[in-house]
Parts: structure tokens; C-alpha cells; sequence
């Protein structure tokens, strides 16, 4: 799962950042408006965390930019304690939830969370699929109740099909969520992660569709 935080304290922009890649998402950072609406116009991020007060252009305009160019991404707004009228604003603007500062770090990253799971349509942090189970919170991985080992970059790549179970995943579309900007994006890569999930997790958990992408395929459930 991708995330942009767009935050000019750098303080508090750096900690967001650290949090958030130990929760085990992709985060890409801008510091003032332009940059950050420039990403998230741009780039598909699953969610953004996005200060309100913010030099070049503030929070609320990048939101509203964003809304009516049909970028539909979560939106958690940060806004200043006692500021009644930055929610209105924001949540008008079309944000999904707010955090009032100051805050502690675990409640952006609960409601993060629970945003990457909305928009899923999920109501736990638990994903089933047949006798495989993932808990998005906890970064594990069980297969009839037994936890199965997987890199940071394996775990994401599974996280994000069984997010998305529903329909066939590009390469292009894991390459993106899943790698922040520098990163190299060889979608090679992705099929050397497939292969050791198909490996360590299930054989017939992932299937190939032939040139569009990947598929979960749920295990039919026994007739008895
Ligand atoms: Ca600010």
C-alpha cells in the first residue's frame, strides 16, 4: 500500500514518514501544496495524510484540486487543535477522516489503516481467502493456522491482491502502490515475488491472467 504525507513541518514529516514504512507501506513525502498536489495528482497513492496549513498552496485547495480532477484516493486531513471550521472545511473539501494536532502517531496510523480498509470494503484487519489468512495490522501470514515467512516486499504483494481479490491486478499496478518513486520498477520483479508466494503460501493462490495481470482465486469452499 502506497501512502503520500504531505506535511512542511519537517519534524513531523520525517516521524509520519518513519511510522509509516515501519507499518510496512510505501510513503512518498512532500513538504508545501504544489509539490504535494503535483503527486497526488499524478501518482496513485491508496492513501494521503495532508496537513492543512501549508505554504504555496494549502491543504484544502489541493484537496478540492484533487476532487475535481477525479482523483478519488482516501484523504487524511491534519488540522490545528480547536480549528472547528478546518474539518468542516476539509471534510466539505472531500476528505474521508480528520486527525486534530497535536496527536499521537498510533492514531494516524489506526485511521489510516481503517482507510486502506473502507476503501477495500473490509471491516477488520484480517483478510480470508480459503485457508489463507492475513492480518494487515499485525504483517502475518497464516495458511490453515500455521504462520508462513515473507519478506516486507512479498507480504506487500500478497497484501495488495487480497486487498483487491475482486478483480485481475496489473504488474504496472503493483509496481506503482507498492515502490515509491525512486525505487527501481523493474515489473520483473513482481513475478519473482509471485513465484515465492506461490511457493511459500499456496500454488494455486495467485493466478496469471495472460497479459493483464494477476488474480486471487479463492478456493471453493467443500459441498459438506
Ligand atoms: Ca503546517
Amino acid at each position: 500500500m502506497r501512502v503520500l504525507v504531505v506535511e512542511d513541518d519537517t519534524d513531523l514529516n520525517r516521524q509520519l514518514v518513519t511510522a509509516l514504512k515501519e507499518a510496512g507501506y510505501t510513503v512518498d513525502s512532500a513538504t508545501d501544496g504544489e509539490e504535494g498536489h503535483f503527486l497526488g495528482d499524478t501518482e496513485p497513492y491508496d492513501v494521503v495524510v495532508l496537513d492543512i496549513g501549508l505554504p504555496q498552496l494549502d491543504g484544502i485547495s489541493v484537496l478540492e484540486q484533487w476532487r475535481r480532477a477525479g482523483r478519488t484516493m482516501p484523504v487524511l486531513i491534519l488540522t490545528a487543535r480547536d480549528r472547528w471550521s478546518d474539518k468542516v472545511a476539509g471534510i466539505d473539501a472531500g476528505a474521508d477522516d480528520y486527525v486534530a494536532k497535536p496527536f499521537h502517531i498510533e492514531e494516524v496510523l489506526a485511521r489510516v489503516r481503517a482507510l486502506v480498509r473502507r476503501a477495500a470494503g473490509h471491516a477488520s484487519n484480517e483478510i480470508e481467502c480459503g485457508s489463507v489468512r492475513l492480518d494487515s495490522r499485525a504483517g502475518r501470514v497464516t495458511v490453515d493456522g500455521n504462520p508462513v515467512k515473507l519478506t516486507s516486499h512479498e507480504f506487500k504483494v500478497l497484501e495488495y491482491l487480497m486487498h483487491h481479490r475482486d478483480r485481475v491486478v496489473s504488474r504496472t499496478e503493483l509496481v506503482e502502490h507498492l515502490y515509491d518513486q525512486d525505487f527501481d520498477r523493474d515489473s520483473n520483479t513482481i513475478e519473482v515475488f509471485v513465484g515465492r508466494l506461490r511457493k511459500k503460501v499456496a500454488p494455486d493462490l495467485i493466478e496469471t491472467v495472460r497479459g493483464l495481470g494477476y488474480r486471487i482465486v479463492e478456493p471453493a469452499k467443500n459441498a459438506d
